[in-house]
């Protein structure tokens, strides 16, 4: 195969509603589509990092330069098409996940176009549905919470997540049971809870919970331990799952029992299989997570989550739920039933929306 062209869209596309967590909030999402384009086929990636800096180091601004200055110039120097060996070159550079997931995704896209199987078979998955729960963020009264608890169960969705902060935490699970009974329900802190806000957890620990996500800071590992010991509700890592290393001090130090696996922040759909092999060696169950991202970083990770030890529904939701259009064509769908089925066809079985595309780009740049 010969490359013909690399293709970066940074795209701009408004959510809905205003997403909250309990660093900030974000009113458009920002990702750039990285287009790999050979005489054979066109391979498609996202890298997809979330506008301000408050929920990781990198923003669209830092990732689009790294990829336009020196990912994609590297790449083209010395170029590989098979997506192990490329995640292997990609990571002799520090840091930027979320723009070799980017490059890594489309990479992966292509070979399976070009093999002409679907995604998930090339990444050793299997065909099936996967469960999809719906994520709420913080709202100004527990009634608008309500409500959209109730919207989402009636949607099919799976399982609900609601995020939690130091002082808004007990009295939102304590309404949304009391209102909707013994629903799969969890919750997620997003880290913003210290070792001295253990009283909150054993609360919390009485609703029978799914699992509550990362009750504190991304590096208090042993922290995280000591809180599982002292709670029953299964805690799951996510901000804390940021790499190979990390995942295997986790499973040393029993820090959870659960671990949310995002593409996005462990830089590629390879490091993520590979923390995912770590995690069912150890018995140790994943799902998959999102930030949100647009339909290709999500069409992707659906395939990615196909694998064995995804065993808990997905955060990624139907594009309608974030966006009024998403980018790719079907949009992300979910069954009456919580489902969301892969539409069949080589690599990610969805097909990336142009005209979407052009009507939400920023910047474009072609190598
Ligand atoms: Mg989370």
């Amino acid at each position: 195969m010969k490359i013909r062209a690399i293709r970066l869209h940074w795209v701009r596309v408004p959510f809905h509603e205003p997403f909250r967590i309990s660093g900030g909030e974000v009113s458009v999402k920002d990702a750039i589509l990285v287009e790999l384009e050979t005489d054979r086929a066109t391979g498609c990636g996202e890298a997809s990092p979330m506008a301000g800096a408050f929920y990781s180091a990198e923003t669209p601004e830092s990732t689009w330069e790294f990829l336009r200055a020196k990912l994609v110039p590297a790449f083209l120097a010395r170029p590989e098409l098979d997506p192990e060996k490329c995640w292997e070159r990609l990571a002799e550079f520090p840091g930027e996940p979320f723009a070799k997931a980017g490059l890594e995704g489309a990479v992966w896209d292509l070979r399976a176009q070009q093999l002409g199987m679907p995604l998930w078979q090339l990444l050793g998955g299997a065909n099936r549905p996967i469960p999809s729960g719906a994520a709420i963020g913080l709202f100004p009264t527990v009634e608008e919470l309500l409500e959209r608890v109730e919207r989402f169960l009636r949607e099919g969705y799976r399982r609900i997540k609601i995020k939690i902060e130091p002082g808004r935490d007990v009295e939102l699970v304590r309404a949304v049971r009391e209102r909707f009974g013994d629903i799969p329900l969890m919750v997620d802190a997003n880290a913003s809870y210290g070792p001295e806000d253990s009283p909150a957890f054993e609360e919390l620990d009485r609703f029978g919970l799914m699992m509550i996500e990362q009750p504190l800071a991304r590096e208090a590992l042993e922290e995280h331990a000591e809180l599982q010991r002292r709670i029953k509700t299964p805690i799951c890592l996510d901000e804390s799952a940021e790499s190979l290393e990390a995942i295997q001090t986790i499973i040393r130090l029993r820090s959870g029992r659960i671990l949310n696996i995002k593409v996005q922040r462990l830089g590629g759909l390879t490091p993520a299989r590979l923390v995912h092999d770590a995690a069912r060696a150890a018995g140790l169950p994943c799902w998959l997570g999102t930030m949100p991202e647009l339909g290709v970083a999500s069409a992707q990770g659906l395939h990615l989550a196909t694998l064995p030890n995804f065993i808990y529904p997905t955060d990624v939701e139907a594009s309608s739920r974030w966006y009024p259009a998403d980018i790719v064509t079907p949009p992300i769908e979910v069954t009456p039933g919580g489902l969301i089925r892969i539409p069949a066809g080589p690599g990610m079985g969805y097909r990336v929306d142009r005209a979407a595309i052009e009507t939400h780009r920023f910047r474009f740049e072609q190598f």
